[in-house]
């Protein structure tokens, strides 16, 4: 899904082409400089422009269609593996605090809780946002871990 500042980026790339202000190779950077961590396999039929900051919108690194795709691909990966690392940061910090016990956790997302402790412990190989039933948890985590530190500590105030 193109961002706002991605489309824009986009199309001032277009018309900078169009303008002849930025020339579009023959040749994929990456067939020609090896400049990413895989090889060029594309036919360079067609060479696109690749933002790496879209606040540059005329830096563009030239990539065929193929290896655009894959750097691509691999940009979300890694995003979702920062995305998964966070979440699990995230469960870590509410057991531990106590605000959500792993038992509610394991309730909530609908999830055995030998799998709860795999993400803890930073084990499992599936990612916590793979189950759909977890992601929706993580959406209503944080408020369901304030109203169970709210239901705390009044029963600390009443002296259980
Ligand atoms: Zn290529
Ligand atoms: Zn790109």
């Amino acid at each position: 899904m193109p961002t706002h500042e991605q489309k824009s980026a986009q199309r001032a790339a277009t018309l900078a082409i169009a303008d002849g202000v930025l020339v579009r190779p023959r040749t994929c950077a990456n067939r020609k400089y090896k400049i990413l961590p895989f090889s060029c396999y594309g036919w360079c039929s067609r060479i696109q422009p690749h933002h790496e900051d879209y606040s540059r919108p005329l830096d563009v690194v030239w990539l065929c269609t193929s290896c655009h795709r894959r750097l691509h691909m691999q940009h979300r990966k890694e995003a979702r593996k920062r995305q998964d690392a966070a979440n699990v940061n995230q469960l870590r910090r509410y057991v531990e605090s106590g605000d959500l016990s792993v038992d509610i956790i394991s309730r909530e997302a609908d999830t055995p809780r030998g799998t709860i402790y795999n993400w803890l412990d930073g084990i499992s190989i599936i990612s916590p946002l793979a189950s759909p039933r977890v992601d929706m948890f993580l959406r209503r985590a944080k408020r369901l871990a304030q109203v169970h530190a709210a239901e705390r500590a009044q029963s600390l105030a009443d002296g259980r």
